[in-house]
């Protein structure tokens, strides 16, 4: 199918333009972002630059996000494809609550937890004719750093509020390891393996790590507050 082609594409790159916050109002700031309207592109004083899809503003409404870019993914791990979804953008821009690793609003609505809904909803449907395993793992990368965020043995020692909340180290427990095996795969040696089998599991998985992430709040001059969060979900069908 040719015309598939374009669509086909292994990268979709989507924007979600997030409204002016609490401060931003109080401080009277105007929105620097204008969506083209009708097309998938955004402008930035004289410059235009289009993408797969805009979100947020005027352009589609984020709820349509999971519809449109994720569920096709998640229904690709059901066939054996691996699925990224990755949030770029400057410290505040919106990458925790759009991904739903941000407890502190209460939001179910990020992308994490409603991954977590379909899954389980899939899973349901098919619980008669395939078993799965599941299991997760969250890590954290903070510098050169990369924190096991779902490690049993740190939890509720790292205090959020500290300012080297990433630097501690439990005594006895190896930092992970970021290595690459001769086939070039990159793993991450050492990082907790939960097995889950319900969606309430599951979802305290993210809940708890998103608590010892070892900046929850959003300070754009604050330099610890530049860390990355990665959760993987790992799928396994069983053999009956
Ligand atoms: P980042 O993780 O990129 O540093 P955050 O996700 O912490 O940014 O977002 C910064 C602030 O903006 C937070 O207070 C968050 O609740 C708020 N926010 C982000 N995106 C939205 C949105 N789409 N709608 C409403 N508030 C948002
Ligand atoms: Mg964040």
């Amino acid at each position: 199918m040719e015309a598939a082609a374009a669509e086909d594409c292994c990268v979709k790159v989507a924007v979600h333009v997030r409204p002016l916050i609490g401060d931003e109002k109080l401080q009277g700031c105007k929105d620097c972002v204008t969506v083209t309207p009708g097309k998938p592109q955004v402008q930035i004083g004289a410059h235009s630059f289009t993408f797969d899809h805009v979100y947020g503003s005027t352009a589609s409404p984020p709820s349509s996000m999971f519809e449109e870019c994720i569920v096709p993914l998640v229904d690709g791990l059901f066939q054996g494809y691996n699925a990224t979804v990755l949030a770029y953008g400057q410290t505040g821009s919106g990458k925790t609550y759009t991904m739903g690793t941000g407890f502190k609003d209460g939001c179910q609505t990020g992308i994490i937890p409603q991954v977590m809904n379909a899954l389980f909803t899939k899973i349901e449907s098919l619980k008669h004719q395939i078993d799965f395993q599941l299991h997760v793992s969250f890590i954290e990368i903070l510098k050169e750093e990369v924190r096991d965020l779902l490690d049993p043995t740190s939890l509720n020692k790292s205090d959020a509020t500290s300012p080297n909340a990433g630097k501690v180290h439990v005594p006895g427990k190896p930092p992970i390891q970021i290595r690459e095996s001769a086939n070039g795969a990159i793993t991450l040696a050492g990082s907790t393996e939960i097995s889950v089998s319900t969606l309430k599991e599951m979802a305290a998985c993210l809940e708890q790590g998103s608590l010892s992430r070892a900046t929850g709040s959003t300070n754009m001059n604050n330099q610890s507050s530049r860390s990355h969060a990665i959760f993987t979900i790992t799928l396994e069908q069983m053999l009956s």
